[in-house]
């Protein structure tokens, strides 16, 4: 029988992420569905286990060491290999973040296992794990098993709730760890270009700009200058995720006016990101990949655009607002504000 290992990076005093708080909820799930237990396992400079100690794991092990607080693969990996070894579990579970995606595939050659990455569901029928993963630019679904232990996952954001309960004090088993050359040295986080986060995969709206912001608009004026204000302020005031489409993001390259904070980071859809949020809102777009590939996990949707015979808003979005976006964002923006204000 599968025994399953919850992995994660941690520090005292740093709360867990929620993506991290999600793949231990997938990974409590999953043990209940197998009948089996799971335990967790943690790095860092001084990692502490005391924030999940109501989560019903078997055992807590650590790895602790001064070297094992910077995000880097060798000491990541170094960690990952010997809380598997000494969990002895055969599904070890992670957050699919930076860390743990450039990681989980060193860590599985490693424990002489195989591993998979993009999984965003488990499965237990019959009493055999499996895993989804989505193929052909997420068009269609599969359901994997394999033979091969241990068995090395990254989960997406987005598929659980994020695992809550009371801290209290987890017994902890330390677990030696030789961390080796590291040449790796971490001096910073550099911010993107423009100085201003616009990708927030926990936010639970995602907002998609579309090149129409950069089009003439009725009066005949193109008014980019107005638009990245609106913009920019509707992203700070909501809290929301910025997507845009292909079309946009492709003008900077082009050298033609646009949003200056765009980059192709941003950009969703067949070629670009299919992000999950419980919301979406489309702006000043036509395209059909953005709105077919691009929302493929977007649980409610709305859009505005000047065009009613848009037949991708029409089809693809549950509310379609056929108004000028830059009339219907500044009113929600001061809207919004005056909520914020209070
Ligand atoms: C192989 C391939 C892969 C592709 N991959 C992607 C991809 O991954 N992602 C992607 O996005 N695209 C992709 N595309 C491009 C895609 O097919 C579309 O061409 C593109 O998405 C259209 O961009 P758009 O909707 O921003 O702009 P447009 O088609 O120019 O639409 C602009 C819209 O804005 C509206 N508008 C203008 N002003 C206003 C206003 N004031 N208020 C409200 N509405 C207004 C207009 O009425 C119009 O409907 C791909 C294409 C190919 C061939």
């Amino acid at each position: 029988m599968d025994t399953l290992l919850f992995l994660s990076p941690s520090e005292a005093g740093t709360p867990l992420s929620k993506q991290a708080l999600e793949a231990l909820a997938v990974t409590k799930q999953l043990a209940g569905a197998l009948g089996t237990t799971f335990s967790v396992g943690l790095w860092g400079a001084n990692p502490s286990a005391d924030e999940l100690a109501a989560c019903g794991a078997a055992k807590f092990f650590v790895v602790a060491g001064a070297e094992f607080s910077e995000p880097r693969y060798a000491t990541d990996a170094a960690a990952a290999e010997a809380l598997g070894r000494a969990s002895g579990a055969t599904v070890l579970i992670g957050p699919a973040g930076s860390r743990w995606n450039r990681t989980l595939a060193g860590v599985a050659h490693r424990l002489g296992g195989r591993a998979d990455s993009h999984v965003t569901g488990v499965s237990s029928e019959g009493g055999t794990l499996g895993i989804a993963r989505w193929y052909y630019r997420q068009r269609m679904e599969g359901i994997l098993t394999r033979t091969q232990r241990p068995w090395v996952l990254a989960v997406e954001t987005g598929i659980a709730p994020a695992w809550q309960g009371e801290a209290g004090t987890a017994p902890v088993e330390a677990v030696a760890c030789a961390p080796g050359a590291a040449r790796t040295k971490v001096t910073g986080i550099a911010d993107q270009a423009a100085g201003q986060q616009t990708i927030r995969p926990d936010a639970d709206l995602l907002f998609v700009t579309g090149a129409g912001w950069t089009k003439k608009q009725p009066d005949g004026q193109v008014k980019v200058g107005e638009a990245e204000p609106l913009i920019l302020d509707f992203l700070r005031l909501a809290r929301a995720s910025l997507g845009s489409t292909k079309s946009l993001v492709d003008l900077h390259g082009e050298g033609q006016a646009t949003l200056t904070f765009l980059t192709h980071m941003n950009q969703v859809g067949q070629t670009g990101s299919t992000p999950r949020h419980a919301k979406g809102l489309s702006t000043c777009c036509h395209g059909e990949e953005p709105h077919t590939v691009g929302w493929r996990f977007i649980g409610e949707r709305r859009a505005i655009s000047l065009d009613a015979n848009c037949g991708w808003a029409r089809g693809k979005a549950d509310v379609l607002y056929v108004a000028d976006a830059f009339a219907v964002m500044a009113k929600v923006n001061a809207s919004l504000g005056e909520k914020t204000e209070i």
